[in-house]
């Protein structure tokens, strides 16, 4: 915290991992602190910082910020995605570069942790001034990245527009084809499947996580915080495995629609339309729309927090309780606080932390860099059954790892232990660096 201070998020991510690796530390002191193994594994590899001029349509220059860490390599190029929020500070960034670290290891593919990013913010900003910033930001990222050293991705504000944007300046630049970043379009070398992959997997291993606790997701109401990425592909797995969402939300306002969620008209409002949800509720007489925060409050069975980090606070974790609810799984990056998780768990209720159930974006991320590599496609099926397949097994790696340690139930302390074991093996294994 001396070192660093101002970046509690950041803070809250190593207390929270360092805590429930409590046991495994224990049982390896001597040799961990002989290679200050955990001070090396919360200090960056290496942290870029650099300034982003870029020309908005009044023929103003506009500055950001912008970052790049590259967190751990020990089991693979650096990975993880780019946010873009005006939210964005290098504290965010380190937060998400160190869970990243331990989601990517659960994933069982080689990729090691990073995240970038930058506090340029692409809403209400037109398609031009969009591809001003982007190709001012891979003017100075793309020395530091390539297809075998750092390959970024989507996160919060970065889709495909923005993916596009970045690859063609980097190609420019650099002269070659080659996989440097993933969550790119069809045309270009993405991967189908890619762009459902976080909110299918959250539900595979929500799935996985009820069956293996005697409960069945079929015909249970759920609530569903975000309406991006990730809120819109778990809405509509949810529905397919027949469960109701109820429930979306934005930054301004949310919508309850006690009909279930209409998949169709959110993704054409916020895919499409780059609009607000007030006009889903125009759109729905039986939905209705509140200004602010409010998804936690409806009776559900189950939440799926997909927005964004802190969203689900010790009071949305009582409200959820008294309403009922038995499962909880992250969608998004450390979006429950430490307080409400802790009271999630003494209140019975089954707790997936997102560095284990929003894995399967950047495992299919992985699989798209598979692809780029062989220079092939798969098939959607083929993909979407990989990704099922490595959330199932995640979800059984991190359950047997908290049984292992005593800790059963916890898969907050099982996601932990797991994800940590690989990387601390292979950074032992390649000595002081
Ligand atoms: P999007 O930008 O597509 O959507 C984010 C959604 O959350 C939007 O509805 C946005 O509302 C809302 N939101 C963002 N910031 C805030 C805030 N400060 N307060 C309230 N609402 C907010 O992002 P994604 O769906 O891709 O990402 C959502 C979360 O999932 C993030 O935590 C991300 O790190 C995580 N994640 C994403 C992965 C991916 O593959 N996309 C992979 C793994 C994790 P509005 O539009 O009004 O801003």
């Amino acid at each position: 915290i001396d070192k660093n201070p101002a970046q509690p998020e950041f803070h809250q991510a190593v207390k929270e991992v360092l805590e429930s690796l409590r046991v495994v530390i224990e049982a390896n002191e001597e040799a961990y602190r002989k290679d200050a193994l955990l001070e090396r594994l919360v200090t960056p590899e290496r942290q870029l910082l650099f300034r982003v001029p870029w020309v908005d349509d009044k023929g103003q220059v506009q500055v950001n910020n912008a970052f790049r860490v590259q967190f751990n390599s020990a089991i693979g190029p650096y990975k993880g995605g780019l946010r873009l929020h005006p939210s964005v500070n290098l504290g965010i960034i380190k937060f998400l570069g160190f869970e990243q670290i331990f989601k990517n290891s659960l994933t069982g593919l080689p990729i090691g942790g990073g995240k970038g990013g930058s506090d340029f913010d692409p809403k209400g900003k037109s398609d031009r001034e969009v591809m001003a910033f982007c190709q001012s930001f891979m003017t100075e990222l793309c020395k530091y990245i390539g297809a075998d050293t750092d390959v970024p991705a989507g996160d919060i504000g970065t889709g495909a527009r923005e993916i596009g944007y970045m690859f063609g300046q980097y190609k420019r630049i650099k002269g070659v084809y080659e996989g440097v970043l993933t969550g790119k379009g069809l045309s270009y070398g993405g991967s189908l499947a890619r762009t459902e992959a976080t909110g299918y997997g959250l539900l595979y291993l929500t799935e996985e996580m009820l069956k293996c606790n005697g409960k069945d997701i079929a015909g249970k109401t759920i609530a569903v915080s975000g309406a991006g990425n990730v809120a819109i592909y778990a809405i509509q797995k949810a529905q397919q495995l027949g469960a109701k969402p109820v429930t979306c939300s934005d930054s301004t306002g949310w919508i309850y629609d006690p009909e279930g969620i209409d998949v169709a008209l959110l993704k054409e409002i916020k895919e499409v339309k780059r609009a607000r949800l007030t006009e889903y509720a125009a759109a729905r007489p039986g939905a209705q729309y509140h200004e602010g925060k409010g998804v936690w409050s409806v009776k559900v069975d189950i939440a799926l927090p997909c927005a964004t980090q802190n969203e689900l606070n010790l009071e949305d974790a009582k409200t959820l309780v008294a309403n009922g609810c038995f499962a909880v799984a992250e969608g998004a990056n450390m979006p429950t606080t430490i307080e409400a998780t802790e009271y999630l768990q003494a209140n019975g209720v089954l707790f997936a932390p997102g560095k284990a159930s929003n894995a399967g974006g950047v495992a299919t991320s992985a699989l798209e860099m598979s692809q780029n590599s062989e220079r092939l496609s798969w098939t959607f099926e083929e993909v979407d059954s990989k990704l099922k397949g490595i959330m199932v097994n995640i979800f059984h790696n991190l359950d047997e790892a908290a049984r292992k340690y005593g800790m059963e139930g916890n898969y907050v302390a099982g996601a932990n232990i797991a994800g940590f074991m690989k990387v601390a093996d292979a950074m032992t294994a390649q000595g002081i660096v």
